[in-house]
């Protein structure tokens, strides 16, 4: 067995990362094959988009889905972790754009087709760079079902869909009020729109009705709108307003005549009651517009300058224009007043570009009857948010949706399936364009140059990457998946979507749990950030530290939902723990035999110390087991964090040293097997949290298995279960704690014996005792141990220690030499006293108090005590040794 002393010197991640991997990726572990015998467990990782470069977030969320995986694929579960990419419509559109510009180049100028090729080259060049980071971090996806949004299957899919609600009637195209951002120019769905406060003013306007004296105040946050008002609204109970409604006002500027409505919409007591209503640039004005039956004036480009319904205004910015409009009101004394007014302003998650809600023709996805069956798989249970707080996040965004809004004018995504002919306008939606007309047989026919919003795909990620609409074998077997691992910031964006999408495509949820993790701060609690600086990059960390130190420093502690603080010290601690861990089992290993055969060991051979870890390694594999299955990973990582570091490495290591050591010992076979049993079991529950230092390991302990990650994850063994002697080795553990203590207090230095007196009233007690006499006189330096029933014999200087049921005495002169004592204590009351008179002959002399600032002679005044202090013990314990 020369594989045990090859074991190398110290732990190089270097040395070994890379190479595992490979070898793994060799054997194929992370690739199942279908076993019906076998239960299924399947996590599809959230694509990180092809823009991507691996941050301490996805470092975080793919650990914890790894973590996962390993563990259920050591329970024997037939897992499957699905990889892939997302291909961002609008975030990889806006880099390739950019990347255009550098060299003066347009969309427009290149074409759609030219574009297309491009955007193809970019994906080709970058989108492999993520998909290496997440290997780098030893995530265990099976690579041969990698798959991307835009590849052959996914786009099949996506037409589906669309194709299948559109004839539901539940995809629909119409004009209606959407996001829109002017410097993307493109539709933006609500969940993509990011809340900025800013600081606004509410204009108040004056509006003259017609034929009439009397004025309306209205109030507006975007004066620029004001011309395209079609109405002006109060509460049809409204006293003061009663007699107007019906009548006209005179729309300033524009000179329009636009009516006075009465809508319950309207709030009596906001303001003056009375609003200005603007059907094709606010979305609460797009539906009081629809009941009265308004007009709509769109009075902006796409651009957000004004167009030719803004008449004199016509080419101006949106801002220019609200200026101007304000300095012309004034001029006509129509400008009430200016009130300063922080409000709450929507801005574009890509760009931070103002957003301009603005009527336009979009295809939209109704959402309510969709909603529905996904609000109540999470009533009911079936897809459960871990934690729990989280579903209502949820519930909020699902009971409270609008329709989504789907089509983005972008090139890069999933082309949206319908056709209009150029001669009669006929709209067709399916798989191919038509050669004809149906209705008018022109075969002049054109496709919508819109394409989808980019998480219409990630929404239908849990089936379609298995193969759907095919009926596949992996769709059939490996769906529902098990669990979504994911931040909280996408559960609008994402989830929810893929929650109702699942109900609606496959009659069925997609995941059975979603995981909130936490976010990674900084090691002052700040969002790792950009602007701040205070980024850390993870394969910086890998580089110097090793992917296993990450992990481990990633995961120790965490509670789920909660926040987690990183920083570089906790990664040392991690290595530390790695190098703890890789020379402890080097130990091990140096002390195992060539032929070492554990069939023939004697289980009645074991000892106190043996049963115990045993019994202790039993209580862990249980404690960790059941927080691991219930997402605490990062509580289950610290339990077993501390077996290792105290239970097996600090003490029962030490405790059979003397038993390895002694080629005679009867009970050294039993020692090694022991030694064997519980580090491979410590090194399985380490596993899915430090895969690679654990296969190192695992690779020259004696072993079951080829390898650690197929190996079976370790099992409560009811004959390993020694509940008594786990309390008997406590015990003597606590013994072993306060002599210790006593020596360390006490300066004994560790070559000087003393005898150790136990006083035991109890049979119990003095039989445990006994059988820990050998660890006294190793562990503590014990000369002799007596265990007696009375303190009869025992000197009455001898030092005590009490623990449960027992008392302990160690003889002073054998701790310290009494003359030599006396002698140093001596001396050091003597330097005492000399320092005490300096002190005090300061604090005496008036002039020195008088002149020194109040600084010094506090400090002078904080020394004096301390050194009346420590004299009065040396006094105290000479005087004790003189009695
Ligand atoms: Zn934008
Ligand atoms: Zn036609």
């Amino acid at each position: 067995m020369d594989e045990q002393n090859n074991i190398a010197k110290t732990y190089d991640p270097k040395q070994v990362e890379d190479r595992l991997y490979k070898e793994w990726m060799e054997k194929d572990y992370f690739h199942p094959v279908i076993d019906k015998n076998k239960k299924p467990y399947t996590i599809v990782i959230p694509p990180p988009n092809i823009t991507g470069q691996l941050h301490m977030g996805h470092a975080l969320d793919n650990t914890m889905q790894d973590i996962l995986i390993r563990l259920k694929r050591m329970q024997g579960y037939c897992t499957l972790w699905v990889p892939g990419t997302d291909h961002a419509s609008i975030a990889t559109e806006a880099k390739i754009v950019e990347a255009m510009s550098k060299e003066g180049l347009t969309k427009e100028m290149i074409g759609r087709e030219k574009y297309l090729e491009k955007a193809w080259d970019w994906k080709k060049h970058y989108g492999g760079r993520i998909v290496e980071q997440l290997k780098k971090l030893g995530s265990s996806c099976d690579w041969k079902r990698e798959r991307f949004t835009l590849d052959e299957g996914l786009s099949e899919a996506v037409n589906e869909v669309f194709i299948r609600l559109y004839k539901k009637g539940l995809i629909y195209r119409g004009e209606r009020i959407i996001n829109w951002c002017p410097k993307c120019a493109t539709s933006i769905s609500d969940a993509e729109v990011e809340f900025e406060e800013k600081e606004g003013n509410f204009w108040h306007l004056k509006y003259q009705v017609k034929d009439s004296n009397e004025f309306i105040i209205v109030a507006t946050t975007r004066p620029e709108t004001m011309l395209g008002d079609t109405a002006v609204a109060v509460h049809p109970q409204d006293e003061r307003y009663k007699h107007l409604v019906g009548k006209m006002v005179i729309l300033p500027l524009m000179n329009r005549e636009i009516p006075i409505i009465a809508d319950e919409y309207v709030e009596k007591d906001f303001g003056t009651g009375a609003v200005k209503i603007t059907p094709a640039h606010d979305p609460n004005d797009f539906e009081v517009g629809l009941r009265h039956n308004l007009q709509q004036i769109r009075v902006m480009n796409d651009d957000a300058t004004m167009n030719e319904l803004a008449k004199q205004y016509e080419g101006m910015d949106r801002y220019e224009a609200r200026k101007q409009i304000i300095e012309d009101l004034k001029n006509l004394d129509l400008l009430v007043k200016i009130e300063g007014h922080t409000h709450n302003v929507g801005t574009c998650y890509r760009c931070s570009t103002v957003i301009e809600p603005i009527i336009s023709k979009q295809w939209f996805v109704h959402m309510k009857p969709l909603a529905e069956p996904a609000i109540e798989v999470v009533k009911n249970g079936t897809v459960k948010f871990v934690p729990d707080r989280f579903s209502k996040i949820y519930f909020n965004w699902m009971e409270n949706i609008q329709d989504w809004c789907i089509s983005r004018q972008l090139w890069w995504g999933h082309r949206i399936p319908a056709y209009y002919c150029q001669n009669c306008g006929n709209m067709m939606v399916g798989k191919d364009m038509p050669d004809i007309c149906p209705n008018c047989g022109s075969s002049k026919i054109e496709q919508d140059p819109d394409t989808l919003d980019t998480w219409f795909s990630s929404a239908l990620w849990p089936f379609s990457t298995l193969g759907w609409p095919k009926q596949t074998e992996d769709l059939k077997y490996f769906y529902p998946t098990d669990v979504l691992v994911t931040a909280a910031d996408i559960i609008f964006f994402w989830v929810a979507r893929m929650i109702f999408s699942g109900m609606e495509h496959m009659g069925k949820e997609p995941f059975k749990y979603v995981f909130i993790h936490s976010i990674v701060r900084d090691a002052q609690g700040r969002k790792m950030s950009k602007s701040l600086g205070n980024g850390i990059d993870p394969l910086e960390i890998i580089d110097q530290y090793g992917t296993d130190a990450l992990r481990f420093a990633l995961t120790i502690g965490n509670t789920p939902g909660n926040d987690i603080r990183f920083s570089t010290d906790k990664v040392e601690s991690s290595r530390n723990f790695a190098n703890k861990v890789w020379n402890a089992s080097r130990f091990v290993l140096m002390n195992f035999d060539e032929n070492i055969d554990f069939s023939k060991i004697d289980t009645g051979k074991f000892t106190v110390a043996d049963k115990w870890i045993l019994s202790r390694v039993n209580s862990v594999i249980r404690e960790v087991t059941d927080n691991m299955e219930k997402f605490e990973l990062g509580i289950a990582l610290q339990k077993i964090y501390e077996f290792i570091w105290e239970e097996f490495c600090d003490w029962y290591i030490e405790l059979v040293k003397p038993r390895l050591y002694d080629r005679e010992s009867e009970t050294r076979l039993e020692a090694q097997y022991v030694l064997n049993y519980v580090l491979s079991a410590s090194m399985k529950l380490l596993h899915p949290y430090m895969p690679f230092i654990t296969e190192e390991i695992y690779q020259h302990l004696i072993k079951e298995d080829t390898s650690i990650m197929i190996s079976k994850w370790p099992e409560y063994r009811e004959e390993y279960n020694f509940q008594t002697e786990e309390k008997n080795m406590q015990l003597i553990m606590d013994a072993i704690r306060n002599i210790r203590n006593i020596r360390a207090e006490m300066n004994v230095p560790p070559s000087r014996k003393a005898k150790v007196i136990f006083v035991a009233a109890g049979s119990q007690e003095r039989n445990i005792l006994i059988e820990g006499k050998s660890f006294f006189e190793r562990m503590v330096g014990a000369s002799e141990v007596l265990i007696q029933t009375d303190k009869q014999g025992i000197p009455s200087d001898a030092v005590a220690t009490v623990i449960a049921g027992v008392e302990i005495f160690l003889p002073l002169e054998d701790l310290i030499d009494i003359e030599k004592e006396i002698e140093r204590l001596e001396k050091e009351k003597e330097n005492l006293r000399k320092e005490l008179k300096r002190v005090n002959d300061k604090l005496g002399n008036e002039g020195f108090v008088a002149k020194a600032p109040a600084k010094v002679i506090d400090e002078e005044k904080a020394k004096q005590s301390n050194y009346q202090e420590m004299y009065d013990k040396v006094v105290e314990r000479l005087s004790g040794f003189k009695r």
